[in-house]
Parts: C-alpha cells; structure tokens; sequence
C-alpha cells in the first residue's frame, strides 16, 4: 500500500484506552495520540500513557503522544441534578461564590470573572448552546444575566466570553501541575489551550526548560487574540491546532473556514507542524458512516497541506473510534493519489529563517534535487529530527526517510507530513552510514539496486554538526 503523508491524531478516552483499543487504533493508522487534560485524572492518563507505550513497542511502531492542557478555560461548576433548564428572557446569575448550581444561580471556580466581564458583553455556554448577556454585576461575585437563548445547562461545561480580555493567567496552577507530570513521564509534545500571545508560549517553554524530555510545544489557536498574534505565536511555537471547536465558538462561525487557511497557510510559510482539529468526523461518534460533508472537510485539510488531522470524541467517547480512523486513513489515501494535491511549498519564506540557515538551504535544495533526479527517497541521517522537520516543510513528493539514533527522536517525528523513521546506530564515518542506509532503505521496501536516493547528511559526523551535505547516492545491493 502507498504511503500516507498527512499523519492522524487521535484522542483517546473511555472508548479507546484499553490495550486492545489502542491496538486497533494504532493498526488502523493512528500516528500519535491525544491526552486531554481537561478531562481525567493524573492516575488515569499515567495508565493511558504507558499502555500506548507498551503497545507501540509491542508493534514496532512509533507512537507520539501530544499532552493537551486544559490552559485558562472557564467552566461552570457543578449543577443541580442531571443539569437546569435556563429559559430564554429570564435572568439567571453567574457567581464566584462555591455553590451547587440552579436556573437561578450557578457557580463558576474563575474568580476573576466578575472583573472581567462587563454590561453587554455576551456570554457562550456549553459550546456555544447557550448565549447570555451581562446586565449587571453585583457586589464582588455575582454577575446578573439575562438569557438570550436557553437550554440545558449541565455541570462543569465551558464559558467563553468572544469579547473579553481576560486576566486569568495563560497556564494555570492545574497546568503548571500537569507539565510536570507530562515532564517527567515524557510526554513528546504540550499543546496548550487558550492562547492569547506569544509570551504564552514563552512561560509555557520557561517551565519546560528544566526537563529531559524537551517535548515540542504546540499553541491551539482557539481565540481571536490568538489569531491577531499568530505570526508572533508560530515563531515561538513548533506547531500550531486550528482548534475548530472554541474558535466557532469564540469568532463568528462563519470566520472560521478563512481563519483555518490562514492558520495552515502561514504555518506551513514557517516550517511548523499545522494540526487541524475538532469535528472532523463528527457524526462518527454515533454512526458509522460520516456525512459528505465531513468527508469534504478531511479532504480539503489534505489538501491544504496540514501535517496532521485531528480526531476527538470520534475516537474518545464514540461508538465506531476504530471505523472513525479507518475512514479517515481511506480519505486522505485517496486525495493524496488524486492529481488535486499541490505540494504546498514557500521556498522564500523558509530560506529567510537565519537561524538554520545552512540546514535549510541543504534541505531545499536537497528536496528539489530528488524531485529532478525521480529519485525514489530522500534519506536523512538527523540526531535532532530537526532537519527531517525542514525538509517536511517543503512538502517533498519523494518519500522522506529519517534514520535517527533513537526512539525520543523518532516520536516526534510522528506529527510531521510525511516523515517516515527508521532508528540506526551511531555511525563512526560517512561511508558506514551510507552504506548502513543503503541497506536499510532496501530492507524497508521501494528501494531497489540503482535507484537514485538523496542523501541528506553531515560531515564530519558529529551530534554538534548541523546538515551540511547532499549526497547522490546510486542504491547499491546490500552486502550480505
Ligand atoms: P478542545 O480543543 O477539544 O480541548 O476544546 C480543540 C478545539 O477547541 O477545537
Ligand atoms: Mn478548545
């Protein structure tokens, strides 16, 4: 079967965090996987984590795994019974104060709200379900409503305010707690919720700057402020989420299609992992076929260019997680085959990056000499991956293969387009490395005895050396 470049991210929860669901999973061609740290307990994603681990393992497979904080989400706190039925014209009150919630008066654990939120300003409940509108404030900790358009409203469920600045800081205590946690049992990236500016991005990497592990850092861009910062924010981030959800929530809906490409585009313009995210299979959660329309927008994510697509509760609470990704795995098969993908490619752009220069300029130059050459893979010996990930942004039609030295690399490699890995040994000289890759590229599969391979390396071969050298290299049958 032919490759599939666009990777897939999916979220595992009570419907997929066994060890046999994971299996399925992964066999159905998940690339990484999602813990949401909005929900659950450190125990249960400690047990989540090492159970993809083993599993990945067992398989032979690389899986990354992506921490989502929660971030600065305002949610309400719990309510009455199995929820309460706010009424549209009636008024209903928002407070500070630690109580159970009735139609009348529900809490909220943000304390800064009532500072926050001013007459006028409208208030989206529940994903947008429920709208209200601050009329007044009262004393220190209640804000009056009134109830613009009713429902439901049960415990625990998010509020967004499109309007509002809001003070609340960008990690809270929780996070803080939770990159801890992440830190220490090595998780290989953090996307954080909620981003408003890059010195968001910069606090949560200052936490991070103390671990091992140095997981990639990820901004979910869900807010309009996050969206009027963005190119700020992806120079400080290594990847950016078009995080569908609170983003239709917190700009007009009808914005968001644009916002998306906006998103993608300019992320792929500075080489970073675009993932997009939320409802892309949504009615999978319950059926086990999707909408056309649902299929229409996982084709034109890969068309586009993202690196990755998203799935959430399709793979977390739903009836079909397993289906939900073997159909997504069929879809972008197929767009990827079809004459429609263009590959997305901002050459100027990327060479303008002066902090790699060099690396960069081999990994263009490199990509476009495979190309011209029909060579049947580019072949990159990287320690970081860091290069693998350039040569990524410039979306190669050739197959890309990382040789790295070891699995931390190859996880993080799982959330780059088209980037496939192989763990090789440390090699000592540039000839045994070439001769090792080969070998391996013929152990691998397409690779044959003369087939043109661009080799993509350093010299002299040290962990120090960045990318400095394109190598033509004419497969040669292995040495037995
Ligand atoms: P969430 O983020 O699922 O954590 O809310 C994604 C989104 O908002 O789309
Ligand atoms: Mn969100």
């Amino acid at each position: 079967m032919s490759l599939r470049r666009t990777k897939m991210l999916c979220t595992l929860g009570p419907s997929s965090c066994s060890e046999e669901a994971i299996e399925a999973l992964i066999l159905a061609g998940m690339d990484a996987a999602r813990i949401n740290f909005s929900h659950g307990d450190l125990d249960f994603h400690q047990k989540v984590i090492n159970r993809v681990r083993s599993v990945s393992a067992r398989l032979g497979r690389p899986i990354g795994i992506l921490q989502d904080l929660q971030g600065p989400k305002i949610r309400t706190r719990k309510m009455q019974g199995e929820g309460v039925l706010l009424s549209s014209g009636d008024q209903t009150i928002i407070t500070t104060d630690d109580i159970e919630g009735t139609a009348e008066r529900f809490g909220t654990q943000y304390s800064e709200l009532p500072n926050d939120v001013h007459p006028g300003e409208l208030l989206l409940l529940d994903d947008g379900k429920i709208t209200l509108r601050c009329l007044e404030k009262t004393g220190e900790t209640d804000i009056v409503c009134e109830v613009l358009i009713g429902g439901l409203l049960k415990s625990n469920k998010g509020i967004n305010i499109p309007s509002g600045g809001l003070s609340a800081p960008s990690l809270t205590d929780k996070d803080l707690r939770d990159i801890h946690f992440g830190a220490q049992v090595g998780v290989d990236a953090v996307a954080l919720s909620f981003v408003r500016t890059p010195e968001d991005i910069r606090a949560l990497r200052r936490e991070l700057a103390n671990s091992k592990t140095r997981p990639l850092v990820f901004a979910k861009i869900e807010k309009q402020q996050a969206l009027d910062n963005l190119d700020e924010i992806l120079s400080e981030s290594d990847g950016v989420m078009v995080a569908r959800g609170d983003l239709g929530v917190e700009m007009p809906l009808e914005q968001v299609p644009i916002a998306q490409k906006q998103i993608v585009t300019r992320g792929i313009e500075q080489g970073k992992t675009v993932i997009v995210a939320t409802q892309m299979l949504e009615s999978m959660i319950t059926q086990s076929r999707p909408t056309r329309a649902e299929a229409s927008d996982v084709a034109n994510a890969v068309l586009d260019g993202a690196d990755m697509l998203m799935l959430s509760a399709e793979t977390a609470a739903g009836e079909y997680p397993v289906e939900a990704v073997e159909t997504m795995d069929r879809i972008v098969r197929e767009i990827e085959s079809s004459d429609w993908l263009r590959y997305w490619r901002s050459e100027e752009k990327l060479l303008t990056r002066i902090s790699q220069q060099h690396q960069n300029v081999v990994s263009l130059v490199g990509t476009r000499a495979a190309e011209e050459l029909r060579a049947k893979a580019i072949a990159i010996y990287t320690t970081s991956g860091d290069t693998a990930k350039l040569v990524s942004g410039y979306r190669p039609k050739v197959p890309l293969i990382a040789f790295v030295l070891g699995l931390q690399e190859q996880r993080r490699l799982c959330f780059s387009w088209g980037v496939e890995t192989e763990i090789i040994r440390e090699a000592s000289g540039f000839e045994g490395l070439l001769s090792e890759m080969n070998d391996r590229l013929q152990e691998k599969g397409p690779v044959k005895p003369d087939d043109t391979v661009v080799v993509l390396t350093k010299v002299p071969l040290k962990p120090s050396q960045k990318t400095n050298t394109i190598h033509i290299h004419t497969v040669t049958k292995p040495i037995l």
